[in-house]
């Protein structure tokens, strides 16, 4: 029982707040919480939790201020919960360094979900050299992609949007951290190029890119690739 997973919560809404306490503690995990981003960043360093569920809207500071706060000096895995159903705030929160997002309302199973996929993903310390999910399988190390055992045949960029989602596979990777790691800092944000490759990688990967299994689009944010079966 000493091995409980600790986390840390930061939300000003008293009834959220009770809510997800009780879905996390009735399913083994020990929870604080902090009503302010204050005290949140004071938990956080004085508890170091093993993950962060974290509001964006506090009342003395945004939750967007709390994650650049966190990033500068802990890597711990962040997810925001947030009420706030604005693209530009999970991309923002995602580009700051946060691992996921929730909007609310949530039901408890997918927040132990995301909270596990997280927690797993921090846990690999080093990075597994293959992808297998379903039927498509990647090898890292042999840069071979296989799809129920064919191989598949993708152009330099294709292949490299591809591990670079498998290596974060269950994160949303947003628009523009997929072309900026591609295309370099200096590549119009403009995701033409980006939404034309992954069109390419879908008609070789999924059986009906309009229903994709490996690769889901995440609307106005970017892409997230199905979790790893063997993490
Ligand atoms: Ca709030």
């Amino acid at each position: 029982m000493q091995n409980k997973i600790n986390v840390l919560l930061i939300e000003d809404d008293r009834s959220i707040c009770s809510y997800i306490t009780t879905a996390l503690s009735s399913n083994g995990y020990r929870v604080t919480s902090a009503i302010t981003a204050a005290e949140g960043l004071s938990l956080c360093a004085s508890l170091c939790p093993d993950i962060l569920l974290l509001d964006l809207g506090l009342p003395d500071m945004d939750g967007l201020e709390v994650i650049s706060s966190i990033r500068s000096w802990s890597s711990l895995p962040i997810i925001v919960i947030s009420a706030r159903s604005k693209e530009q705030d999970k991309v923002e929160a995602l580009d700051l360094g946060a691992d996921d997002y929730l909007t609310k309302p949530f039901g408890p199973a997918e927040l132990m979900a995301r909270i596990r996929t997280s927690l797993r993903r921090r846990h690999l310390s080093v990075q597994d050299s293959k992808y297998k999910a379903l039927e498509l399988e990647v090898d890292f190390d042999k840069r071979l992609v296989t799809l129920a055992g064919q191989e598949v045949h993708l152009t330099q960029i294709e292949y490299q949007l591809l591990t670079l989602l498998a290596e974060n596979s269950g994160k949303v990777l947003t628009y523009s951290h997929l072309i900026k790691s591609i295309w370099g800092p200096y590549m119009d944000t403009n995701n033409q190029i980006l939404r034309v490759n992954m069109a390419n990688i879908r008609r070789k990967l999924e059986q009906n890119p309009a229903n994709p299994q490996y690769i889901f689009t995440e609307i106005g944010i970017g892409y997230r690739m199905r979790e790893n079966e063997r993490s």
